[in-house]
C-alpha cells in the first residue's frame, strides 16, 4: 500500500507544473514551418512576452535553456576582457560569472552570502570605486532560486543613477517571471532573461533574451557575438526562419501561446497576487512549525522573500528525510538544496525548497504544507503545533 498513487506532484522550483492546456495544445502532428499558422502564432507571442515583462522594448526567443541565454546575454552586449559586476545572493548569479569567466570577461564578485540580499551600499561603494567606468555590466538575480532571496532591482537602478555610473543592469529573472512582480522598464533594467519551464508553465527548451535600445547599442562593438547566439535577427525577422535561426520550435510554441493565454486571462497583476497569498501561507506554517525549535525559512525578512520558491531548514538531516518521506508517502517531490546553504555542522541535509511556482493553486500549496506536516509526525521530527491552521487561514482570508 502506498498512499503517494494517485496524481502526483512535482513541487521543485522549476520545471514547474505544466497547465492541461499547455500539454494539449502541444499534443498535434508536426506543423508546417514555413508559411500558415505558426508564423502567425509567433509573431502573436512578441506583445504578450513583452507584456509579461512590461516593456516596450525587444525580446529574442532562444531554443535553450536558463544557461543558454546566460550566454546569449553576455554574448550580445561585451566583448573579452570586459569587466562585470556579479552581485551573488545564491548559486546563480555565481553560475553567470563562472559562464562569463569562461568567455574570458574580468569578473568582480561580491558575495553577499546564502542568507541576504544585495546591500546597495557595497555595490555604491564598488561603482564609487570605479572611477574610470571599466564596469560594462552589473549582474543581479531578481529570485535567486537556491536561497529563495528576492533582491530588490529597482533600488539596484537608483543605485546606478546615483553613482552617475553607465553600466548596463541585467537580472536574471528565469525562476520569477510572471511570479513575483517585476516592471523591466519602470525599473530601467537593460537586459533581463527567462525560461519557459518556471513562471511560464511551458516544458523547458526555450528563453528569452529581453533588451532595450541602450543595450542594443552595446551590441555594436561586442566581439563575443556569435551567429547563433546574436539577437539581431531575432528582434524583427523579415524571414521567418531568422526567429530562431533554423527550425522554429513548433510545439513549445502552441504551449507558450496557450500559457500567455492563461496568465492573460487571469491577469498579471493577479497572477502576481495569487504568489503572493499563496507563499504567505508557506511562511505562516513554517514560522508555526518553527517556533522554539530549528525549523526557518532561509531568509529572515518576509519583504525579501520570494514568492516563487521557498528555501527552508528543517533541522539536522530532515529537510532530507522529509524529502524522502513526501516521495513515498505523500506523491510529492519537493526541490533539493543548492549552492552553499549549509545548515548543523555545515550540512545542507537539513534544508528542502518548494516550488510555488506558476500553475499552482491553494490546494495544491495546502497539500504540500499538510503533506510535510504528516512527515514531520510521521518522522518524529520536533516541530511548534498548528502549521497547517496557520497556513489555512492565510488561504482562508485570501
Ligand atoms: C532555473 C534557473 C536558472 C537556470 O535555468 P536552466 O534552464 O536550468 O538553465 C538560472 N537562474 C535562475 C534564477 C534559475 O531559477
Amino acid at each position: 500500500m502506498s498512499l503517494a498513487n494517485g496524481r502526483h506532484y512535482l513541487a521543485i522550483p522549476g520545471p514547474s507544473v505544466m497547465p492541461d492546456r499547455v500539454l494539449q495544445a502541444m499534443h498535434r502532428p508536426a506543423p508546417n514551418i514555413y508559411t500558415g499558422e505558426l508564423v502567425d502564432l509567433t509573431h502573436s507571442l512578441v506583445p504578450d512576452l513583452k507584456a509579461v515583462a512590461r516593456t516596450r522594448h525587444h525580446v529574442a526567443m532562444y531554443i535553450a535553456n536558463g544557461h543558454g541565454v546566460w550566454e546569449a546575454a553576455l554574448a550580445n552586449t561585451l566583448s573579452r576582457g570586459d569587466k562585470i559586476l556579479i552581485l551573488a545572493t545564491g548559486r546563480f548569479c555565481l553560475g553567470w560569472g563562472e559562464m562569463a569567466a569562461a568567455m574570458h570577461i574580468d569578473c568582480e564578485i561580491i558575495d553577499f552570502g546564502q542568507r541576504a540580499d544585495i546591500d546597495m551600499d557595497r555595490v555604491a561603494e564598488a561603482l564609487a570605486a570605479d572611477k574610470d567606468h571599466k564596469i560594462k555590466a552589473v549582474m543581479a538575480v531578481q529570485v535567486d532560486t537556491s536561497t529563495s532571496v528576492r533582491n530588490d532591482i529597482l533600488a539596484l537602478r537608483k543605485t546606478l543613477d546615483a553613482a552617475g555610473h553607465p553600466a548596463l543592469l541585467f537580472s536574471d529573472n528565469i525562476a520569477c517571471l510572471a511570479c513575483d512582480a517585476f516592471h523591466m522598464d519602470d525599473w530601467g533594467v537593460d537586459v533581463m532573461v527567462t525560461g519557459s519551464q518556471k513562471g511560464l508553465m511551458t516544458p523547458p527548451g526555450m528563453a528569452f533574451v529581453f533588451f532595450n535600445d541602450k543595450a542594443d547599442r552595446a551590441r555594436d562593438r561586442a566581439d563575443l557575438a556569435t551567429s547563433y547566439w546574436d539577437w539581431r535577427p531575432r528582434m524583427a525577422p523579415d524571414e521567418y526562419y531568422k526567429f530562431f535561426n533554423g527550425t522554429a520550435p513548433a510545439h513549445h510554441l502552441y504551449g507558450l501561446r496557450e500559457a500567455l493565454d492563461m496568465i492573460k486571462e487571469e491577469g498579471l497583476e493577479n497572477v502576481w497576487q495569487r504568489h503572493a497569498t499563496l507563499a504567505r501561507a508557506v511562511w505562516a506554517a513554517l514560522d508555526t512549525w518553527g517556533a522554539g525549535g530549528p525549523i526557518h525559512a532561509n531568509i529572515a525578512d518576509p519583504a525579501k522573500r520570494s514568492h516563487a520558491v521557498t528555501t527552508a531548514n528543517f533541522g539536522p538531516g530532515n529537510g532530507l528525510r522529509l524529502r524522502d518521506w513526501m516521495t513515498h508517502n505523500a506523491g510529492v517531490t519537493l526541490g533539493i538544496p543548492l549552492g552553499g546553504v549549509e545548515g548543523t555542522g555545515g550540512r545542507k541535509e537539513d534544508f528542502l525548497r518548494i516550488g510555488h511556482m506558476g500553475h499552482v493553486n491553494a490546494h495544491m500549496v495546502m497539500g504540500v504544507l499538510a503533506g510535510l506536516q504528516a512527515g514531520m509526525a510521521a518522522l518524529q521530527i520536533p516541530h511548534g503545533a498548528g502549521g497547517l491552521d496557520a497556513a489555512v487561514q492565510v488561504i482562508a482570508e485570501g
